[in-house]
This record gives C-alpha cells, sequence and structure tokens, in this order.
C-alpha cells in the first residue's frame, strides 16, 4: 500500500516539474529529479528506486553508505547533498555520481586528492550561501570567482555547477530572489570562469519550492518530504 502512495506521490511531483517547465519555456527532459529519501530507511528507499526515480540523495554521508550497499542490486545514482566532513571524503566519493556540497576548499583539496589516490575524477557543485544565514555552509558570492580560479589546479575534481538552499527565514518570495541570484552568479561567472571548470548545472529547490526553483533555472531539484506525503516518518 505505501509503496502505491509513493507512485502517486512521484507521480504528481513529475506533474508538477512538468507543469513549471512548461511555465518557464523549458523541456521537464532540462530537469534532473534528485529523490532524498533521508527520512526513511532502505526498503522505503527501494520504493521511490522502484516507483522509476533512480537519482537519489542523502543528507548524511553514513546514510548514503548504508543504502549504496543494501541496494547495491538498483541502478542508482547517488547524490551527496549535505555537508561532507573531511574524514568521510575517502569512503564516499566512490559511491557517488555529484557531490553537490562542495562547500570550502578545504574540502574540495582533499576531494581532490583523494580522487586521483583511486584514479578517479569527482563530479561536484560548488555550493553557494544565497540566503546569507549564518548556519549554512557554503561560499560567499564574492569570492565565487576567485574559488573557480583555484579549482583549475584541483584536477580531481570536475565542476559541474552551482548549488544552493534557499534560507529557512526566507519564505517563497525570498526564495525565489536567491534562487534568482544563484542564475545570475552562474551568468556572470560564465563569462570569467577558467575554461576547464563547467557550470551547466544549477542545483535549487526542494519541496516547498522547487516550482520556483524551475522557473529559475534549476537543472536539479532536490526533493524529499513530497515523496512521501501521506506516509508515516519512522
Ligand atoms: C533534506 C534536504 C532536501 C529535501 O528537503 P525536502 O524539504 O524534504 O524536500 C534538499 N536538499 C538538502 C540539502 C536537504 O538536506
Amino acid at each position: 500500500m505505501s509503496a502505491g502512495l509513493i507512485e502517486e506521490n512521484v507521480a504528481r511531483v513529475l506533474d508538477r516539474i512538468a507543469t513549471a517547465a512548461a511555465k518557464a519555456g523549458r523541456l521537464p527532459s532540462e530537469i534532473t529529479l534528485v529523490g532524498v529519501c533521508k527520512y526513511f530507511g532502505s526498503e522505503v528507499t527501494q520504493w521511490v528506486a522502484n516507483a522509476g526515480i533512480c537519482d537519489l540523495g542523502e543528507n548524511r554521508p553514513q546514510q548514503l553508505w548504508e543504502k549504496a550497499q543494501s541496494l547495491q542490486q538498483y541502478d542508482i545514482r547517488w547524490h551527496q547533498i549535505g555537508h561532507l566532513q573531511r574524514n568521510k571524503v575517502r569512503r564516499t566519493i566512490p559511491l557517488i555520481a555529484l557531490l553537490h556540497a562542495g562547500d570550502s576548499l578545504r574540502l574540495l583539496k582533499e576531494v581532490h586528492k583523494e580522487s586521483l589516490r583511486l584514479g578517479q575524477r569527482t563530479p561536484v557543485l560548488l555550493e553557494v550561501n544565497v540566503s546569507g544565514e549564518q548556519a549554512k555552509h557554503g561560499f560567499e558570492i564574492g569570492e565565487m570567482e576567485e574559488v573557480l580560479k583555484q579549482c583549475v589546479d584541483l584536477t580531481g575534481l570536475e565542476v559541474r555547477g552551482l548549488m544552493a538552499m534557499a534560507g529557512l527565514q526566507s519564505g517563497l518570495e525570498g526564495a525565489k530572489r536567491e534562487f534568482e541570484e544563484l542564475a545570475s552568479l552562474r551568468e556572470r561567472l560564465m563569462k570569467v570562469k577558467p575554461e576547464s571548470v563547467d557550470l551547466s548545472e544549477l542545483s535549487m529547490g526542494m519541496s516547498r519550492d522547487y516550482d520556483i526553483a524551475i522557473e529559475q533555472g534549476a537543472t536539479i531539484v532536490r526533493v524529499g518530504s513530497s515523496l512521501f506525503e501521506g506516509l508515516p516518518r519512522e
């Protein structure tokens, strides 16, 4: 029964993504839905995969490790969306398709070093603190040009774009402003960025505001709670 509930929720979210895309004159295929299953364990996560969502995100690396292990038989692309401590880089980067939370140079250097050790390049997004909230991780808007320059030497990274979270206090109007801010930052950086840095992806928007994010140009939305409506938390 709950698996059916999740299927319905997934259908509703995909529908809302299509509507928002149409409104912005975009194609739904330009937007990747990352299903955020952090509120639940492997069983419920499996239902989300069964409902056809193969990009899954976790906030805590330990939870990502566990699920990547127990859902091995699925073809899942794992996304580390929450802050990654440097001592967890080694175990996390072989498992993930994208690190959304590239939020400091110390972390990026560690990911670079460990990637070289593993003989891989790790796809990362640079997290920008657009809300200015103290508790939020991420780079300041004003330091991004310099950060991109530094990324050139970090050859273990494959920089793919930017990520942000709207402020908790921002409300929907504030969220819209912050997403606009991230999109226009991307536009500005495109003109000055080093060639080796790719800024195609914009990861922004969660359950309460993903349609607004899509209208502002999100290419990846990270949706959790909306997928689990009607299901009691574990
Ligand atoms: C939990 C989380 C989400 C999803 O949030 P919902 O409100 O449940 O959709 C998205 N991004 C990050 C970084 C998160 O930690």
